[in-house]
């Protein structure tokens, strides 16, 4: 069966015959799952224009009333993530239990978003004239332009339309247009929970266009995107001094200690480097492994990658589902064979499966012998792929985890807290786990890129989103009372 994807503006969905429209085909089988309306130049202009109109409403509304709407969000979710994770899966191409994993993870952080926005409170500053009173609130931007990537299409939206709705924006959506499927959903979660017709408005079509119209719109007062650092850096120009919150890519190091155990180091390491086959931009890219440990931790990296089942996305049983699109394909493929040109050696996997429903199914793969003058090395890979890098002590560990220009997440792993605390407060990275691989992050904390690295700008997590998607306005206001008092 195919779904129709429609332009949704002011809560109706236009579907008049004349937009373009694209085929969204499965990754798993090839086969089209959806049609999905590309918005027009004016739809970009309608929208913004409706939520310019609305924004004031929404901000009137409060955060009472906002925050028990966007719990009724998470409700619909819930009640309807078995339709939900199927079509998540199904154009995203992850196995059917990593997209009910990540459509609990979207409701729980609605659920949070309702939470917090009712805790958050105005501050009142010393005032330097005694007569007046300075307080500080925090207000909505007003107009928040959204643009969201594939990898998380329930999660990464949610990150902002939760947050921006809590901070009493309105939204003008531009979801990814190979996983409109799971946008349409969120939408009309979002509807069902009663928010005003109008509060998001979704744009489905391409970033060249739609994304392009939406960023350098001069009616829109903040940004929210998650993608590419090349995107990244283009919206942040087309929307240049307005407030942007951009969450890039990573090329994320977990270093392994010669003190771990090689058996447990291997199984967290299994997730962090092939979960969503690999296509997480904190996954764990690279490991820093100390010299003694490399070929004991290769070995078992190779067992715990070979227990991977390779499968179609809603079959029984797969662990690993394909790779969401052929230019990831093609990037995958590139890091290999430079790494494989330059000395490095692939141990297990490195290649398509053959005898699959389409080309897009990658064996998990470990490599050892990456170093820094490779492409893998330096730039994001987002596939199924663990590289190993030696070293041979804490010092060359650290050089080597920074020694590329992006900056998300790290990990360091030992049995030795206080020696990972030290080496981990050294790394450029907007997250340390010690203890635990690179990948691990609890949303309702903050993440996003290191000061002058290109993973982005800002922070999403919990209240982090909130403040970011809001601003601070002083009011300095007479006090009457003191007045009356002399
Ligand atoms: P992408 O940059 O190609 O696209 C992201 C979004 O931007 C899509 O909706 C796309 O249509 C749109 N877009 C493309 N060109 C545009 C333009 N010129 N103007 C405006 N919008 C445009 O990224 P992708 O391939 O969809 O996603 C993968 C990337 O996202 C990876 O680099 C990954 O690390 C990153 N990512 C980062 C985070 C994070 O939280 N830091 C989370 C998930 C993904």
């Amino acid at each position: 069966m195919t779904t129709h994807v429609p332009v949704i503006i002011d809560g109706e969905s236009l579907s008049d015959g004349q937009r373009e429209a694209l085929d969204v085909l499965s990754p798993a089988t090839g086969q089209r799952v959806a049609r999905c309306e590309v918005a027009t130049p004016h739809d970009v202009d309608r929208a913004v224009a409706v939520a310019n109109r609305l924004s004031a409403d929404l901000e009137r509304l409060g955060p009472r009333r906002r925050g028990e709407m966007l719990a009724r969000v998470a409700t619909a979710l819930m009640t309807n993530i078995e339709r939900i994770a199927h079509d998540l899966a199904a154009e995203q191409g992850k196995p059917l239990g990593e997209a009910r994993g990540e459509v609990e993870i979207a409701a729980v952080m609605w659920h949070e978003a309702g939470e917090v926005i009712r805790h958050l409170t105005d501050e009142l500053l010393p005032s330097d004239e005694p007569d007046r009173e300075v307080r500080v609130v925090r207000r909505p931007h007003g107009v928040l332009a959204v643009i969201t990537p594939w990898n998380f299409p329930a999660t990464i939206p949610t990150e902002y339309l939760a947050a921006g709705l809590a901070a009493g924006n309105a939204i003008v959506w531009k979801p990814s247009e190979l996983t409109p499927m799971t946008a349409a959903h969120l939408m009309a979660c979002i509807d069902e929970a009663g928010f005003p017709g109008g509060s998001v408005n979704l744009l489905p079509g391409p970033g060249a266009t739609v994304g392009t119209a939406l960023s350098g719109h001069t009616e829109i007062n903040a940004v929210g995107f998650t993608g590419s650092p090349a995107t990244g850096h283009a919206v942040a120009a087309a929307a240049a001094g307005k407030p942007c919150l951009l969450e890039l890519g990573g090329n994320n190091a977990t270093v392994v200690l010669e003190d771990v155990d090689v058996a447990t180091a291997a199984a967290q390491l299994r997730d962090a480097c092939f979960a969503n086959a690999g296509q997480i931009c904190s996954s764990t890219e690279r490991i820093i492994v100390k010299r003694e440990l490399r070929d004991e931790l290769a070995d078992a990296l190779v067992s715990v990658a070979r227990e991977l089942r390779l499968g179609a996305s809603l079959e029984e049983g797969t662990t690993l589902g394909p790779l969401n699109n052929r230019p990831t394909l093609a990037k995958v493929e590139r890091h290999l064979a430079d790494a494989e040109a330059g000395g490095a050696k692939v141990l297990t996997g490195g290649r398509r499966r053959d005898g699959m429903p389409t080309d897009l199914y990658f064996e998990p793969t470990v490599v050892t012998g990456l170093r820094p003058d490779m492409v893998a090395f330096q730039e994001e890979t987002f596939g199924p792929v663990a590289f190993l890098t030696v070293c041979d002590d804490d010092k060359e560990a650290v050089r080597l985890v920074n020694e590329h220009d992006l900056g998300l997440i790290a990990g360091v792993m030992t049995a030795d807290a206080e020696r990972g605390r030290r080496l981990g407060s050294q790394l450029k990275a907007g997250i340390v786990n010690v203890g635990a691989p690179a990948t691990v992050w609890q949303p309702h904390t903050p993440f996003g890129g290191f000061s002058g690295r290109r993973s982005g700008v800002g922070r999403i997590g919990g209240r982090y989103t909130i403040e970011a998607l809001s601003q601070l306005q002083t009011f300095v206001t007479p006090r009457p009372e003191y007045a009356s008092r002399s």
